[in-house]
């Protein structure tokens, strides 16, 4: 099933991401990650893709293929190009349609110095339109609420965006933010400026203090006060903070339903204890 098809049938489409698991970390530990998602039910599981190397790509193709062939639920893998050349993309994309894997999230990535960058794709619309020319996968892409850091502002990153949806880019997952107003404001440019296709919101449940500040300085989220509040009194507080976490990403994603969105899709942080949490306590709302 292609991912496009999801949307537009009177329900929150919810998905979750999950990244293998990290080089110290056993193999099997991702088994635990999906039995514990399974119960949730989620519309479709995605998983992430490392900066490159062979053994990193080849995790993410087999847990794909374990997502739709062991769990049968809908999977996305995520894939760059910036280090990848025609060929790898040849490759990986064969490898995905013989286990059944039909999606793919295009994405550039970023530059990394143990993988120097190959001139076949230069932004993610290249990749898009790459594989859509295939025509074997649904493609989706990614969209930055806040803008991408890169950009040197929000209007030549949203003409850049509408490039990735004309490239046939059919659904966008966004990076993750905290302040629903910067996401709504989002939606509506893109919808002004011609982007028609599903967009799901991508919601981060705060757990980790470090991890967090961490991930802000990586993609450029804002900290609304609310959220510097729940970090000053409880970060240093694990279950406190967890509790608080949860119960902000819950509250952020009935406001974002309230609100009309598409789609809801999970960072998991492969951890399915949180995930249940929070799908639990959206079960009804999601049907509304
Ligand atoms: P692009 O869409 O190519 O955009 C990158 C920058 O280039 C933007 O600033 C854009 O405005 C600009 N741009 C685009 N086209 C043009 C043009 N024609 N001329 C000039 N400027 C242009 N990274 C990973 O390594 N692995 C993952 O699994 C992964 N998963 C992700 C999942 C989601 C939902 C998100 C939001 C991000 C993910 N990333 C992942 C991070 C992503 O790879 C980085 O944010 C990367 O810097 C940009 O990727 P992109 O696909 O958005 O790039």
């Amino acid at each position: 099933m292609k991912l496009c098809e999801l949307f537009g049938k009177g329900r929150t489409v919810f998905s979750c991401e999950v990244f293998p698991p990290k080089r110290n970390d056993p193999v099997d530990s991702i088994y635990q990650t999906l039995d514990g998602l399974k119960d949730i039910r989620p519309d479709f599981i995605s998983v992430t893709f490392g900066a490159g190397g062979s053994q990193v790509n080849q995790t993410t193709r087999d847990i794909a293929a374990l997502i739709e062939n062991r769990y049968h639920i809908p999977a996305m893998a995520h894939l760059t190009c910036v280090a990848a050349g025609k060929e790898d993309v040849d490759r990986l994309l064969a490898d995905l349609k013989s286990d059944g894997v039909e999606n793919v999230l295009a994405l550039r990535g970023d530059v990394n110095p143990d993988y120097p960058p190959k001139p076949d794709f230069k932004y993610a619309s290249d990749l898009v339109s790459y594989i859509r020319a295939r025509g074997d996968f649904g493609v989706s892409a990614a969209c930055y609420p806040e803008g991408h850091l890169e950009s040197p502002d929000l209007v030549s990153d949203l003409r850049h965006l509408r490039e990735k949806v004309d490239a046939g880019a059919q659904h966008l997952v966004s990076q993750l933010f905290f302040d629903n107003d910067d996401f709504f404001r989002f939606l509506e440019r893109a919808r002004i400026a011609g982007i028609n296709v599903p967009i799901e919101a991508g919601i981060m449940p705060v757990l980790s203090k470090n991890s967090i500040q961490r991930m802000v300085s990586m993609c450029g989220a804002s900290l609304p006060s609310k959220l510097t509040r729940i970090l000053a009194r409880y970060g240093d507080h694990p279950d406190a903070l967890r509790e608080a976490g949860i119960a902000y990403a819950i509250d952020q994603i009935s406001d974002l339903i309230a609100g009309g969105v598409e789609g809801i899709h999970l960072y998991t942080m492969n951890n399915p204890d949180v995930a249940r949490q929070i799908a639990g306590s959206i079960n009804s709302i999601r049907k509304v």
